[in-house]
């Protein structure tokens, strides 16, 4: 994190005081910021308009991201991350609340997510309650079967990266330690007094940039002409949203468990393992975790995109529509 007398100046962006540095990726940086007009804290996104070349520094900026995503910022690119964004109101989106640009960048201003990154959160916890975990995913499910269902969006970066929490979530005061499950039940009542109390509050999906629409709002049909939409145009708009259903499964493991259900150090063997859907419940980590839980990872951790979950299949599993245990009387 960098200093506050360390914040660069934008020109163009003279509107915003910029705070604090709150993220990184390969192409942007994000900031906390306060809008000097209303005096509104924000996040504002600052994309690069020119990509420096590969052989200047273009790998060292990938690291986190297995290098899987150079993204391009053309101008096509980013016009569609913030028109897709300027359509969607729904409490589990991230709110675009302006865009702009000056001649060497592009500024997405973001409702601002206090909270951070649900992955510093598993880091912090090592992982979450069933109870803590069905609270965080029902709100992703939500807003993806907002973009699924309504918008015809698939947001096909879905992580725990691109998952914010709108506020600095209240966590247990001691971290649950693998295998001691007798002394996580403790927690158990801070856990769920986070959720009672809003202290763990809201989680919005963030990151429209890899986000593609495959369904016309007016003609409720893929997009493309009606009547003249090939099957496999069909299939691909079924398909391309069972995308963000497989990446729901791997953020409902890793909360659970703590590391995601595929890992390997090579690469190689990395995409072998996601290839052929190979994972498993690894004992002791997932021995007290409940049948349903592993339930419906498995049908959405599934190789065959047809019969993977639905967004509604989803949200319609056992796991998910069960009533979380109610809050600990207050002391
Ligand atoms: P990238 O395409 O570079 O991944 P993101 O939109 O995911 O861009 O933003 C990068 C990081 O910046 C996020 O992972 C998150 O940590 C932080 N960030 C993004 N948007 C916000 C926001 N609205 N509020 C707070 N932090 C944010
Ligand atoms: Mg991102």
């Amino acid at each position: 994190r960098e200093a506050k007398n360390k914040m660069p100046s934008y020109k163009g962006l003279e509107q915003f005081k910029l705070l604090d540095k709150m993220g990184d990726g390969a192409f942007s940086n994000v900031y906390k910021a306060v809008d000097l007009k209303t005096g509104q804290k924000v996040a504002v996104k600052v994309v690069r308009k020119f990509e420096l070349s590969a052989s200047q520094d273009g790998d060292k900026h990938l690291n986190r991201e297995f290098k899987k995503k150079p993204r391009v910022t053309e101008r096509a690119n980013i016009l569609k991350e913030v028109q897709i964004m300027r359509g969607t109101t729904h409490p589990s989106v991230v709110k675009l609340l302006s865009f702009s640009e000056s001649q060497e960048h592009y500024f997405l201003v973001l409702e601002l997510m206090e909270g951070g990154e649900l992955f510093h959160q598993i880091v912090k916890l090592t992982y979450f309650s069933e109870n803590l975990a069905r609270h965080v995913i029902l709100q992703v499910a939500q807003g993806i079967r907002y973009l699924h269902e309504e918008r015809g969006v698939v947001h096909r970066d879905i992580k725990p990266e691109n998952l914010l929490f709108e506020r600095i979530p209240i966590v247990p005061s001691k971290n649950p330690q693998p295998k001691q499950f007798e002394e996580d039940k403790e927690d158990e009542g801070e856990f769920i007094r986070g959720i009672g109390g809003g202290g763990i509050g809201r989680v919005k999906i963030a990151d429209f940039g890899l986000s593609k629409v495959v369904w016309d709002e007016q003609t409720m049909t893929p997009c493309g002409t009606v009547g003249y939409t090939a099957p496999e145009i069909v299939k691909d708009e079924r398909y391309s949203k069972s995308v963000d259903m497989w990446a729901l499964g791997c953020v409902l493991y890793t909360l659970l468990c703590g590391f995601p259900p595929f890992y390997d150090e090579s690469i190689n063997v990395l995409t072998e393992k996601v290839a052929r859907g190979y994972y498993t419940f690894l004992s002791p980590w997932w021995d007290s975790i409940s049948a349903s839980a592993k339930d419906l990872i498995t049908h959405l951790l599934c190789v065959d995109p047809a019969q993977r979950y639905t967004i509604d299949e989803f949200l319609a599993h056992p796991w998910c529509t069960a009533a979380p245990a109610p809050p600990p009387p207050p002391t």
